[in-house]
Parts: C-alpha cells; structure tokens; sequence
C-alpha cells in the first residue's frame, strides 16, 4: 500500500477541524443542560491543530512540530475524555490528566532536543495515548446508555488503545533517527487507524449529543414542565396500552382523578406562585404513595390522575385513601386537601373514555359530598 502518512495525517487534521466546527456550533445551539460539547469541540480543535504542527515535520523547528504537536495530541485527547465524563455526568479526572501530560512534557523535550530518540519518544507517546484511549473507552462503556452512537464511540477508541499497544511494543525495535514519515505498512497502518478513529469518535459523541437532544425533546413534550407528572397526551397513550395489555391477561387496572379542593381560594388568598407550589408539592406526595408500575399524569389545572395497573377497586380505594390522609396531613403552607373518584376496568370491555367517565362521576360525588374524602364509581 503506498499512503503517504503524512497525507493521512492532514487529511485527519481538516476532517478533525470540520468536526470541531459543528462540534462548536451544536454547544451554541444546544441547550445548556447537554454538557461536555465545549470540551469536546476544543478538544477536536487542539487535535486538528497538532496534527498541522505533526505533519509539517521538517518544515518547522522539531520543539514546535514533536513536542509542540504532541502536546497538544494528548491534551486534545485528554479534553475528550473529560468532556465525555462531563456528559455523562461523572466526576471528570482533570488533573489526573493535567499531571500526567506535565509529567509526560520533560520527557519529550528531552527526547527530542537534548538527545533526540525517536524510540523513546515513541514508546512515552504510545503509552500515554493508550492510557487515555483505553479510559475513555471505559468511561463511556460504564456511564453511556445502550446507543449505536455509544458502542461507535467505544469500537473507535478500543481499536486506537489496541493499536497504540501494538505501537508501544514495537516501539523497542526502533532507531533513535527513525520517524513517523518514513514509508512502511507498519507507519501507514498506525496513522491510518488513528486518523480513522478520530473521526469515528467525534462523529459518535455528535450522535451521541444528538441522542440526548432527541430524549430531552421527548422528555418535555411527555413531561409537565411545572410538576414533572405525564401529560395529558402521554397519560393516556400510557393507560391505552394498559388496557391493552389488560385485554390480553385478562385483568383489571384502576384509575383515581383526583382534584384539589377549593383550590382557586388558595391562589386567591396566597398568590398564584403558593398555588404553584401546592401543586409541585402535591405530585411529589402522590408519587411517593405510588408504585413504581402507576403513572401520574396532571390533566390540566388542579387536576390530576393516576392509573394503578394490575389493581382491583378495593386496593385502590386504600390508594386513594392514603393520598388524601397523606395531602390532608401535609405541614407545608398553604395547606390543601384534596377529592378523589376512583373506577376500575371491566375485563374485556370498556375504552379509556368510559372508565374515565366514571371516575369524573364518583369524583363529582366526592365534591358534593364535602370534598376531602374518596368515592368509587357505581
Ligand atoms: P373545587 O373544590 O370545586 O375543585 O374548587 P377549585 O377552586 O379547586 O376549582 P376551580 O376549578 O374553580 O379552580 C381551579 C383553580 O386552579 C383556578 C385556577 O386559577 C387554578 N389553576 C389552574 N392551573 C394552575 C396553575 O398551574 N397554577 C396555579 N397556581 N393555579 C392554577
Ligand atoms: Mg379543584
Ligand atoms: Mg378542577
């Protein structure tokens, strides 16, 4: 095979620069909740720029081109790896890093200007590199969700930790003259895989940010912002394949509208934001009394609604019941009770519609029968 690894290499380093760039723009764009995109934009950018300085060997001084250009290698691979920490939400290891490549800086000046050894540089570079790799593969394997965009993340950085090792343990046969540009299939693979498996990473942390993106949107549109319970759209969705599921097994599920009580004197009398409150308050008292199975939805207003699968009239009137002792006991200011109607399924028959209409009714009776207090359908 006849690549010159110095084009390889260039070529890396402007597909590496592009990648930076929308790595730059996507942080601009992206909300600010996704973290880590900085990092790993700069990262690509420091890594763009030392594969310039590493491919204009013999064009520039050796400290500008090997110690310069390697140095800014691992420290691009280093902000790779903590950006990745920071968007999986880890601790990130900063200055293990920032002490390792310090440590790493005399050795190289040493190796290249006072008594250049190609070997040895080499062997320090391929070790480091494989260090770095191999804890970013790590990284992402334990703390990244199951995701095409995550197992390319890891492909690539194991195949680069597996080739630097391979370079490390070749590195003993070396000359001290030796270098990185002199043409053999050995040279040609190393920069070949590196440059491959860079853009391979920073196109996975791109799908994977896009993931993220795409889970977010789906979390908001499913999600009530005030009080994180379902919407009424993804309530629903969720209680159709409930009975669904119910159909097939032959089994019951139970439904529990529940509306707080004079609700409207709360906001009259303590300002809308003591209101909002009351209602954050009152979604995570509920969610607390449920199971894990029960889905909590907010239908609009001061109204909420539980679905309670696989739950028959009788343990979801105890349910009930002890979500409103629990919201009636409450110590929180402004204080609150709430009503609540409760209807069960009927195996194999009946649509969402009918079984909340009957809960709406026994949550009516409830009303009018002084609030606080729990009602089951007819
Ligand atoms: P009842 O016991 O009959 O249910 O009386 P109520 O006052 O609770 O019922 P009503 O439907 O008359 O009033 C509901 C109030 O809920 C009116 C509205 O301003 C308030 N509300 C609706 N959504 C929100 C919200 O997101 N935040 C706050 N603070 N108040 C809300
Ligand atoms: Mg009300
Ligand atoms: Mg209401």
């Amino acid at each position: 095979m006849s690549i010159d690894p110095r084009t390889v290499i260039l070529l890396a380093g402007v597909m590496g620069g592009m990648m930076s760039v929308v790595l730059f723009v996507m942080r601009h764009n992206y909300p600010t909740a996704i973290v880590g995109l900085g990092e790993w934009a700069s990262a690509t950018g420091l890594i763009f720029v030392s594969t310039l300085l590493l491919g204009a060997r013999g064009s520039i001084p050796d400290l500008a081109s090997v110690v310069a250009g390697n140095l800014l290698l691992l420290v691009g691979l280093a902000l790779f790896h903590i950006g990745s920490q920071r968007f999986l939400a880890v601790r990130a290891w900063t200055r293990t890093w920032a002490a390792l490549i310090l440590f790493s800086l005399p050795v190289m000046v040493w190796f290249t200007v006072v008594e250049p050894h190609y070997g040895i540089r080499v062997l320090t570079m391929s070790l480091l590199m494989l260090v770095l790799t191999a804890a970013h593969a790590w990284t992402i394997a334990r703390h990244g969700i199951r995701s095409l965009a995550s197992y390319l993340c890891i492909a690539a950085l194991v195949v680069q930790a597996m080739a630097q090792a391979v370079r490390f343990v070749a590195a003993f046969g070396t000359t001290p003259d030796s270098s990185l540009f002199i043409l053999s299939p050995t040279q040609t693979y190393f920069v070949t895989t590196y440059a491959f498996c860079l853009l391979l990473l920073s196109i996975g942390v791109v799908l994977m940010a896009t993931d993220k993106l795409r889970a977010e949107f789906e979390h908001m549109a499913r999600h009530d912002s005030l009080t994180g319970a379902l919407t009424r759209r993804a309530f629903l969705d969720a209680c159709d394949q409930e009975l669904e599921r119910d159909r097939r097994k032959n089994r019951v599920s139970s439904l529990l509208i529940m509306d707080l009580d004079h609700f409207k004197a709360v906001n009259d009398t303590y300002g809308h934001q003591a209101g909002d409150r009351v209602l954050v308050d009152f979604v995570e008292r509920v969610g607390g009394l449920l199971r894990r199975p029960d889905k909590l939805g907010r239908f609009g207003g001061e109204e909420f609604v539980a679905l309670l699968p696989e739950t028959v009239l009788d343990e979801a009137l105890v349910v009930a019941e002890r979500i409103r002792a629990g919201v009636e006991q409450a110590r929180a200011q402004p204080g609150c009770t709430v009503s609540i109607g409760v209807a069960t399924s009927v195996p194999g028959e009946g649509t969402m519609d009918t079984i909340l209409g009957r809960a709406d009714e026994a949550l009516y009776r409830a009303k009018a029968g002084g609030r606080n207090c729990v009602r089951a359908a007819a």
